[in-house]
């Protein structure tokens, strides 16, 4: 782990390895890029040029200078300064830049992130001394709706989420699976899996996508679907960005409803919470969104709410103390149209009275479709005010099977946890026997399982709880537990260091991974910051 004032200080050295290391030029050898040491000869011989002079003509432009931005992201605790970063202004400026340093193979130690919009957690959008392609700048097609029986949006794979839900919103259309945050590219969320409340119904976003456009890691432009260039489509989602770069995607939209009720309730019993959220994802017609959180130790909840949420009791809800106790909260949400609110009222009654909440914890907020999708917006205002926003984000996203889930818990919020004051611990079941197993996305063996997610911020310099060393230490605890319980549990948006934890974490996935690797980025140019796969350098 670097700290922004190291690589600042590493800069310059970079630069100047960076040109180095760019035209290396003959007598070298290619090494397997999975092997671990890579050979240096004293006799290299090598050139140096800059890369715009040698590169193809651009319609954008690379940028040597100010490419700190490209060294950090959303974790905000690894910190690898790129030589360059590319501002493509055309899917043929990310082929040329892929294919040039292809082409000069293991002469040169370059590699290439693509960076989304960088809310990454440890520098996998980053590239040490490599090229980052800032794909937020790929604005070469605008975004189209297509209506027809299979009506789709046809999107940058620098778009953000949020842009494609207000550009939809004005053809009344869009996609089916969200992310519960969506200031996200499409290239970054399909490249892990985008998971939220809907992906019980639609499943993630990786299964909503009809056609992708990819650049692999020889430079090719590739179109793939689900029946043409099948293996490349399958790869790149959920692929950890180590196949290709999507430069377009097509996606599933649907029609969009102009409200959402959105509601929260409260249970002690962690067994009746599941039972309640499993009843609620194995019936389709309840509702369109099913999550849910852990709150542990937390005072004046309730009263947080109340700026969006109405108690359906006031009275008791006023009375309610949340401190010391656990508690989980079912959070759901039920489309409509205005005209239809009557029915919808009726109906949003008889599905509650299923349910085994604490009664008189019935929280209702009635919001439009963009408040609810893109709600955790209003908490990122919110945090930046405070300055919460930019600081550390040690979070510990996983996937636990349904038979481990109530072992996990027991662990984990009866003892682990002291409380959920750093950040929300999200938890909820999504069935996969209607997800797409051929993607890239490690799941666990079972069709049920949780995503729970603990989404801690640090506070920044702190030794104590809040702090990042606590927090970590408090996330090897969890791992460790799932560990030595074999309770069979997934990481998402996993993170590891050496490839014998990549095996691991793949399983049975693991060779077809690799097969993927040496087909499609046979020098694992791609995605170094996901610590997969090392481009093997040998200077001869
Ligand atoms: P980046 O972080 O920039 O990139 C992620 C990875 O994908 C990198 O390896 C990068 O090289 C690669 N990549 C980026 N663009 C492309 C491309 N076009 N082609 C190929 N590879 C590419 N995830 C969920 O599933 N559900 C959630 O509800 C959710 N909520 C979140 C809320 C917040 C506040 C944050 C910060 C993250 C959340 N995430 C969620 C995680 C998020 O999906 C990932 O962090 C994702 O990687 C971020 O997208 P990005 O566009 O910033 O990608």
């Amino acid at each position: 782990m670097k700290s922004p004032a190291h690589s600042l200080l590493m800069n310059n050295d970079m630069i100047i390895r960076f040109l180095m290391t760019l035209l290396l030029t003959t007598n070298l050898y290619i090494n397997n890029y999975c092997s671990n040491t890579p050979s240096v000869s004293p006799q290299s011989e090598f050139s140096i040029l800059p890369l715009p002079l040698n590169s193809p003509s651009l319609d954008g432009h690379l940028c040597f200078e100010n490419t700190h931005h490209a060294a950090n992201d959303f974790g905000n605790r690894y910190h690898f300064l790129p030589a360059a970063v590319l501002y493509p202004k055309s899917v043929r400026d990310i082929s040329s830049i892929v294919k040039k340093v292809y082409e000069m193979g293991t002469t040169s130690a370059l590699t290439i992130a693509a960076r989304g919009h960088g809310h990454s957690l440890e520098g996998q959008a980053q590239a040490s001394q490599g090229v980052v392609i800032n794909m937020e700048s790929l604005q070469e097609h605008k975004m189209f709706f297509h209506i027809g029986e299979l009506p789709y949006v046809d999107v940058s794979g620098g778009e953000l989420w949020i842009n494609i839900l207000q550009e939809g919103l004005k053809h009344g259309l869009a996609p089916k699976s969200w992310t519960d945050y969506l200031h996200l590219t499409v290239g970054g969320t399909l490249s892990n899996a985008g998971i939220s409340g809907q992906a019980f119904r639609h499943g993630p976003q990786i299964n909503n996508v009809y056609e992708l456009e990819v650049v692999t890691g020889t430079g090719d432009i590739v179109t793939c679907t689900k029946k043409h260039n099948a293996d490349l489509f399958y790869s790149v989602l959920g692929g950890l960005g180590q196949f290709g770069i999507i430069t377009r995607a097509k996606i599933f939209i649907e029609q969009t409803p102009r409200r959402v009720k959105w509601i929260r309730l409260l249970y002690s019993d962690f067994s009746t919470f599941c039972k309640d959220q499993e009843h609620l994802i194995s019936s389709e017609n309840y509702f369109e969104y099913v999550e849910g959180f852990v709150i542990i130790n937390r005072t004046g909840l309730l009263n947080n709410w109340r700026s969006t949420f109405s108690p359906q009791d006031p009275l008791q809800a006023s009375q309610f103390h949340s401190e010391g106790k656990t508690l989980y909260c079912l959070e759901i949400a039920k489309y409509f149209n205005p005209e239809e609110i009557g029915t919808i009222n009726q109906r949003i009654d008889g599905f509650l009275k299923e349910l085994k909440y604490i009664r008189f914890t019935l929280f209702i907020s009635d919001v439009s479709y963009v408040e609810f999708l893109d709600r955790v917006h209003v908490s990122e205002m919110k945090l930046r005010e405070i300055g919460m926003w930019e600081v550390p984000h040690p979070w510990l996203n996983l996937l636990i099977p349904k038979s481990s889930i109530n072992e996990f818990a027991q662990e984990v919020f009866g003892n682990i946890l002291a409380d959920t004051s750093n950040g929300p611990v999200l938890i909820y079941p999504v069935d996969k026997s209607r997800w797409d197993n051929e993607t890239s996305m490690v799941t666990p063996q079972e069709d049920l399982f949780y995503l729970v997610a603990f989404l801690s911020s640090a506070v920044p310099h702190s030794t104590g709880s809040d702090g990042l060393e606590h927090i970590l230490t408090q996330n090897r605890r969890i791992l460790d537990f799932c560990d030595s319980a074999r309770l069979g549990v997934k990481q998402y948006l996993p993170h590891y260091n050496t490839q014998e934890e990549w095996k691991a974490h793949f399983g049975t996935k693991w060779e077809i991974f690799k097969r993927r690797k040496y087909t499609y980025d046979p020098l694992a140019l791609l995605s170094p910051g996901q610590k997969i796969f090392q481009k093997e350098i040998t200077y001869v």
